[in-house]
């Protein structure tokens, strides 16, 4: 069967044929690949900067964001049958017998920092045929959602961050009512995303939903295919190249959330300046090397300090974000049917696969399919 690996020592990406793998454990399913999103993290591992191929491979196959059938299950599987299309989780838990997190099944918050993830850290990822995995790490896919179910993975950063703040904003008297639904978290509080990437798009789409009024920024100028996206779904777009962070928090008001999305460190300092009274900023960009900056770290303390806020990074998910980002793209499908119809931008066969990442992104997703 083919996959798509990386060659760290010859700096090589390129498809390889390789056995189909089999079940060895009766909790395991077999499962057809249909769809693999690609994502900043895969350019980074294609260019060398991060990700490492499982102990004595020379190798990693990658690919994280999978959408997948079942085709066959083993004896003790309770939850799937053939048929189900499911979207697997990445990380896998460390082996340390006192790490409360991967011993709870919240690998997310692994302490050890020795867990795995498929087809990023020491374990094979999903861009082949075939994949054996243990059904604890799958998550059920509605038939409904065939067609953007692989979009779920990248959604669930947004999902997990959302998570954590609806915690933190019920202990924050002025924001939220801990009854209201779902859909009105965000009533009446401001939220600004940095950067319009699949994360910062996806993020967008999440808290617009929630009710936040929701502001885009980023460098890129119109016309963009993007910037219509965050039009389509009612949130507003503000091109750095023509407003500055303090003309924008003058347009905004008090800023009572910043989702930062783009990875940019200097960008994200920019932002933590304009942060309003009360606010929370999520960090979600792994930046790579970048330009050294000066800072006034007297002057953030004292905001962070005298204005209540909180700095929050986030990675990974865990179960319940899986099950939160495949209710709301059900949502966004209905609500914003024609934005939601742009976010991949195709689908290409495996052998386009080094090309895509290592390329400049032709439109918002780009997913590899077997069996087009
Ligand atoms: C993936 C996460 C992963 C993170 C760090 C992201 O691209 O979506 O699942 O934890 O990279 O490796």
């Amino acid at each position: 069967m083919k996959a798509v690996a990386v060659f760290l020592r010859s700096q090589q990406v390129t498809v390889i044929e390789q056995e189909a793998p089999r079940l060895c454990e009766p909790g395991q399913v077999l499962l057809r690949t249909l769809d693999v999103g690609i994502c900043g993290t895969d350019k980074e591992i294609c260019s060398f900067e991060y990700g490492t191929p499982p102990p004595g491979s020379d190798h990693l196959v990658i690919g994280h964001e999978s959408l997948a059938e079942i085709v066959q299950v083993g004896s003790a599987v309770e939850r799937f049958g053939v048929g189900d299309l499911v979207v697997p989780s990445v990380r896998r838990p460390c082996p340390h017998p006192g790490c409360l997190a991967c011993r709870s099944g919240h690998q997310d918050y692994c302490y050890t920092g020795e867990f795995t993830e498929r087809g990023i850290k020491e374990a094979h990822g999903y861009m082949a045929e075939y994949v054996v995995d243990h059904e604890r790490h799958m998550n059920l896919v509605p038939p409904g959602l065939r067609e953007i179910a692989v979009l779920a993975e990248p959604l669930t950063i947004a999902e997990k961050a959302l998570a954590q703040i609806s915690g933190m904003m019920q202990h924050r008297p002025p924001w939220l009512d801990p009854q209201a639904p779902a859909q009105e978290r965000g009533q009446g509080l401001s939220a600004l995303v940095l950067g319009i990437g699949p994360v910062g798009l996806l993020g967008a789409m999440t808290l617009a939903a929630a009710g936040f009024t929701t502001y885009v920024y980023s460098r890129e100028a119109p016309p963009n295919p993007r910037i219509d996206l965050v039009t389509a779904i009612g949130a507003t777009y503000v091109c750095a190249q023509a407003t500055t962070f303090p003309d924008l928090a003058a347009q905004i008001g008090n800023i009572d959330l910043i989702y930062e999305a783009a990875g940019h460190s200097h960008f994200a300092l920019q932002a933590l300046q304009v942060l309003g009274t009360n606010g929370i900023f999520v960090l979600t960009g792994v930046p790579g090397l970048q330009a050294f900056i000066q800072a006034d770290p007297a002057r953030l303390m004292r905001d962070m300090v005298l204005k209540n806020q909180v700095l929050l990074g986030t990675v990974n998910a865990g179960p319940e974000d899986f099950a939160s980002a495949l209710a709301d793209l059900d949502a966004f499908q209905r609500r914003w049917p024609d934005a939601v119809r742009t976010l991949i931008a195709g689908r290409y066969l495996p052998e386009q696969a080094a090309d895509l990442i290592l390329g400049r992104p032709a439109g918002i997703k780009s997913v590899i399919a077997f069996g087009l």
